[in-house]
């Protein structure tokens, strides 16, 4: 008998990214596209039609709020409602399956694999066109009561600001100053519109003034919701990831000391650092949950 053969399925609003793993190591990975016509119905058709054959267990991130029972909580980007998922994959397979959400997916990839290695308490931050964020506590990912634990995308960071208009209905979320959209949002306020988030942040770089303040605001903000996240869960590292985090050092150390400025003093030293899986966090936290 071989090592235990494990999917780790990561669904994404365009592609779905698949590897298939022989006990902890890697074998193969592949992609399919997300078809999210007819409310996403064929999307788990898709997925089961591409594997090479059967295995010991599977797990499937998505982007939405996933129940401690397994119930998906909606997910707008796949036109999915309330529904079970892993009884359709099931089903469709054979094969036994769980299901968390995408950003704790990468959380526990990023704590095991990547950026936090080493640690057992991991709060990881994703910061692309929103902001997905998850923890992982004692090596486990911890979704909460209603799968938003972790969820500092959300924090209420300036209720006044009306022009901070966030997807979820509220305003002055941390999304709104701290996503690509949202750097990008603020350089347009600022005078500058139609640049890209790596735009934003290389012009800064070298210099900028402007767009140098943009970048110190929407970290500082950044820096901010991640020291009122460690007031509640003190983790032993913060890893930073997502297109923004791409921007390195120069970003990392301005939310580093962004943070070190408002949290609670006995949090200084709290590591902060970059995530180094990149899009692969998901797909291989995804098979981490498996596995478990
Ligand atoms: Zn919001």
């Amino acid at each position: 008998m071989g090592d235990k053969r494990y999917y780790g399925v990561d669904i994404g609003g365009t592609s779905v990214k698949i590897g298939l793993f022989e006990g902890a190591a890697l074998q193969k990975s592949w992609s399919v596209p997300t078809d999210t016509s007819d409310g996403g119905r064929n999307i788990l058709r898709d997925i089961a039609a591409s594997l090479p054959g059967p295995a010991d267990g599977a797990a499937l991130a998505v982007p939405g709020a996933v129940l401690p029972d397994g119930t998906v909580n909606r997910c707008v980007n796949l036109g999915w409602g309330v529904c079970r998922p892993t009884d359709q994959f099931t089903a469709l397979t054979g094969i036994p399956c769980r299901v968390l959400n995408d950003a704790n997916a990468a959380a526990l990839g990023e704590q095991r694999l990547g950026g936090g290695r080493g640690y057992q308490d991991v709060l990881f931050v994703a910061l692309g066109t929103g902001v997905g964020s998850g923890v992982v506590l004692g090596g486990k990912v911890r979704s909460g009561a209603r799968g938003t634990a972790g969820e500092i995308g959300h924090l209420c960071m300036d209720p006044d600001d009306t022009k901070a208009q966030c997807s979820c209905g509220l305003t002055g979320c941390l999304e709104t100053y701290c996503s690509a959209t949202g750097v990008v949002r603020l350089a347009a306020l600022a005078g500058r519109p139609g640049l890209t988030c790596k735009q934003v942040f290389d012009a800064a770089a070298a210099g900028d003034e402007t767009l140098g303040a943009v970048v110190d605001r929407s970290c500082g903000i950044l820096g901010r919701g991640i020291a009122a996240a460690c007031a509640l869960i003190d983790p032993e590292a913060v890893v930073l990831g997502g297109g923004v985090a791409l921007a390195g050092e120069f970003f990392r150390a301005k939310v580093q000391r962004a943070f070190e400025r408002h949290c609670f003093h006995a949090c200084q030293g709290t590591e902060i650092s970059l995530a180094t899986l990149g899009s692969d966090a998901g797909m291989y936290g995804t098979a981490l949950y498996a596995m478990e």
